[in-house]
């Protein structure tokens, strides 16, 4: 085995478990005609392709799960290829992350308006193909809402370029098809890698933003009183340019704040609006920053004894679940404990912007669940707690993002990808569109 192969296999995820054997090649093209090749190959051999980014996507699927398959790392496709800023855009390769495109646009006095946590990580060809966003999604939307153009090469070669109005190719009568089907921009956001190799996109960018903010916290006496605030905030469309809950924590990595809390940045005049709707108490800069700080490190914090784990991550409450956070909240923890797991904590941005399958947008919260893993837990019962979350979730109109829904029960999705498919051809991520899915994951844990 060499090096680069293990090195291929480590992802955020928790399913890392691979059989190296399965990873026929590992390629790192430097421009598309070195990608058209590397596909070329494997087309040749019969093998699936799996695209790689920055692996920071939590659903296992840049892991290609185990099938036979070969690699294309986007690693050494970063460069920036041009901006222009009369009409507000960047050209980019697909392997380079937010925060290098904001380096490259600090000058300018323009941002790329897109911000998971990840962001020094995850790549932009990634993003698009989980839909991320960050906690001012709410603001600034998803991936999708910030992608104008992605191109990409098919599993046969032939290359696409899709907008928001549909499909171009040099290939008329495949730019007709996809045409008719009404391919957009929307069927690569949350594709998984499933449809081809995306290999430069055309990004929105805007000015600077010079807008003054304070910053405050409100506390709650439990997870339905937040919910229903949050839900306050979602209805009056609330200009909340900085909003992360925290649901629940355990002391050893909670500090000194008290949740059920909501964190809070908004612009001055607006206080008035948001006391009518959220008892907020200003904080200083400071304040807010140390609050801030101690939130984006709950994940990154093991407890005392034992680790962590994000069995299921993404939880998107809205509508009737938020307002019945609590409930949600207490029927989680419930197949967490019976399973041996001890809930960890429960935090994520709100209010934000989510699409679920059928290209909805959907507003509320993400919320991100930890757990402290038990000592032993074998890959089948690590599955049969994510199937019993899941179904759970169903029952409780929680919406989990695209991005942590697709093995499981995006059907919507699913389908709409099967019929692309057919015509862009079917050589990438196939493990995806297996039944039995969920169940080779699960082996990966
Ligand atoms: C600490 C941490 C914090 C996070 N915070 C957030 C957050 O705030 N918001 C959020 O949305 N997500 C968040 N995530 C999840 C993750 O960062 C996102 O899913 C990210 O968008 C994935 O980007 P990536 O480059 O790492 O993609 P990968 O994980 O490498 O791949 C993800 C998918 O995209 C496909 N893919 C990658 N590049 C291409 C390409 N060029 N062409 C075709 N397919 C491609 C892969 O095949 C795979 O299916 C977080 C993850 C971690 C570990």
């Amino acid at each position: 085995m060499k090096l680069r192969e293990v090195v291929i296999g480590a992802n955020a995820s928790i399913f890392y478990r691979f059989d190296f054997s399965k990873i026929r090649g590992v390629y790192y093209p430097r421009t598309e005609a070195e990608a058209k090749e590397a596909i070329a190959e494997a087309r040749l051999k019969g093998l699936v392709v799996t695209v790689k980014g920055g692996g920071s996507g939590l659903s296992g699927a840049c892991t290609g799960g185990n099938d036979e398959r070969i690699v294309l790392s986007t690693l050494r496709m970063r460069r920036i290829l041009g901006v222009n800023e009369s009409e507000g855009y960047v050209d980019v390769e697909p392997g380079v992350t937010p925060d290098e495109i904001n380096e490259f646009l600090a000058p300018y006095g323009l941002r790329f308006y897109v911000a998971p946590s990840s962001r020094d990580v995850a790549t932009v060809g990634g993003i698009l193909n989980t839909d991320g966003g960050g906690n001012d999604t709410w603001v600034n939307g998803t991936m999708r809402d910030n992608t104008i153009r992605a191109r990409m090469v098919l599993y046969d070669g032939r290359t696409i370029e899709v907008t928001r109005n549909g499909v171009r190719s040099e290939d008329a009568a495949l730019e007709q098809e996809l045409n008719r089907l009404h391919m957009t921009i929307d069927d690569i956001a949350s594709s998984h890698g499933t449809l081809g190799f995306v290999t430069e996109l055309r990004l929105h960018v805007r000015p600077v933003s010079e807008e003054e903010v304070i910053g405050g916290v409100a506390h709650f006496d439990d997870a339905a009183e937040l919910g229903q605030a949050i839900g306050r905030l979602v209805d009056a469309k609330s200009p909340i340019r900085y909003g992360e809950a925290i649901v629940m924590a355990h002391p050893d990595i909670r500090g000194d704040l008290r949740p059920p809390l909501l964190i809070m940045q908004f612009p001055e005049d607006d206080l008035e609006a948001i006391r009518e709707l959220v008892d907020v108490r200003v904080l200083t800069d400071s304040e807010v920053e140390k609050m801030k700080d101690i939130r984006i490190k709950l994940p990154k914090r093991n407890p005392v004894e034992g680790v962590q784990l994000a069995l299921f991550e993404g939880y998107g409450l809205h509508d009737t679940s938020l307002e019945r956070m609590q409930e949600v909240v207490a029927q989680i923890d419930d197949i967490l404990v019976r399973h041996g797991y001890v809930p960890f904590a429960k935090y994520g941005h709100a209010p934000s912007k989510w699409y679920v399958g059928n290209n909805e947008p959907t507003y509320g919260m993400v919320m991100h669940s930890r757990e402290i893993r038990p000592p032993e837990q074998s890959p089948k019962e690590v599955l049969a707690t994510i199937l019993e979350i899941v179904d759970a979730c169903e029952e409780l109109g929680v919406t989990p993002k695209p991005e942590h829904k697709w093995p499981y029960s995006d059907m919507a999705k699913k389908t709409r990808l099967s019929q692309l498919r057919e015509v862009l051809g079917q050589g990438f991520n196939n493990f995806i569109f297996c039944d039995d899915c969920a169940e080779a994951l699960a082996k990966m844990v």
